[in-house]
């Protein structure tokens, strides 16, 4: 349920409704707008008595929300929600680029990389300390020890960092290095997790779960939105399907879709979703052609040498191809 006032409502006006809600036994979420306030009624398992709050001073509209995620839907928020980490927007007017290796690797070879994605059209850089992987004999990444480089990278080339946290006891020290929490497919269903990132003042991207559908992805985001962190960007990263031509199948279809019932930004990252470089500048562009609001990719100076994922890891010349790619497109208008 969703109570829409008028725009002349005053904050008392606002303020009323708020405790009718919580008198009713519900919790009210207000969510502001350029053109009105709304606020809406969370907790709920049962019908809200509408009648009751539509009487209220200054209500304007009472609407039913018709799907299990509200504060995440377009029908509370209309207008599209822009996530600042650091000077970057994301959820602008312009695409943004978000490039680096898969893991943190050893300094020196991080911040080469780092510079070099910078001279090629990256605004973010990306890399993980903590890597969950399939195999347990594979590399799992430098783990607390590969912070400092993620916070050298931040300060040498002033790109805001993105990196995967995947343990609530590391929250807070990953925070204190990057700009942006990364939230893996493999924890997109951790709400403890989840939980834990929606206290904590950091923008996070929230890829989907392999398996995941779109209502359960959102409402994944919805956790984070509801527990106080409206910061969030969404990242498809490819699902498990029955094929087997690719590592995961790019769901591209879902872009236009998130973008027509969410306000929150959605990019696409083709490193995990193809599992083959030879595919990532392809289904960069089409990822773009069709509305996702950025790129993460994997990208190395020297991709075959990469600690982990080398086979999707494209090198500098064809992040450059896609960092191209990005100033012509203009995000304003593709969302429905
Ligand atoms: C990654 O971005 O390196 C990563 C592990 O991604 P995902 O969680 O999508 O597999
Ligand atoms: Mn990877």
């Amino acid at each position: 349920m969703l109570i829409v006032m008028r725009k002349d409502a005053s904050p008392e006006a606002c303020q009323r409704v708020e405790e009718v809600i919580e008198a009713l036994g519900f919790t009210p979420v207000t969510v502001p707008g350029p053109s009105r306030v709304a606020i809406c009624v969370t907790g709920n398992e049962g019908p809200v008595p509408s009648a009751e709050l539509e009487r209220l001073p200054a209500v304007a509209e009472v609407i039913r929300v018709s799907r299990p995620y509200k504060l995440v839907s377009r029908e509370v928020h209309p207008e599209n929600s822009t996530v600042a980490v650091g000077d970057v927007v994301i959820g602008g007017e312009k695409p943004i680029l978000i490039a680096g290796p898969c893991s943190v690797e050893t300094e020196s070879r991080t911040l080469e990389i780092a510079h070099a994605v910078k001279t090629r059209g990256a605004s973010m850089f990306r890399a993980g300390a903590f890597k969950p992987r399939t195999s347990p004999y594979a590399f799992q990444g430098l783990g607390l020890e590969g912070l400092p480089t993620l916070a050298r990278v931040r300060e040498e080339t002033g790109l805001p960092v993105v990196t995967e946290v995947v343990d609530t006891a590391h929250v807070e020290i990953v925070a204190e290095h990057v700009d942006m929490l990364q939230v893996g497919a493999r924890n997109m269903q951790n709400y403890a997790l989840l939980e834990r990132l929606a206290v904590t003042p950091k923008p996070v991207l929230l890829k989907r779960g392999p398996a995941a559908t779109l209502e359960e992805w959102l409402m994944a985001a919805e956790y984070l939105l509801s527990g106080g962190n409206s910061q969030v960007v969404l990242c498809e990263r490819g699902i498990r399907t029955f094929a087997d031509h690719a590592r995961n199948t790019l769901d591209l279809n879902v872009v236009p879709l998130v973008r027509e019932i969410s306000h929150l930004p959605i990019l696409v990252d083709p490193s995990h979703g193809t599992g083959d470089r030879k595919r990532v500048l392809p289904m960069s562009l089409a990822a773009l052609a069709c509305g996702a609001q950025g790129l993460l990719v994997e990208t190395h100076t020297a991709p075959s040498t990469a600690y982990s994922d080398a086979a999707q890891t494209i090198d500098i010349a064809t992040l450059g191809e896609i960092g191209a790619a990005l100033p012509s497109i203009d995000l304003r208008g593709t969302d429905q």
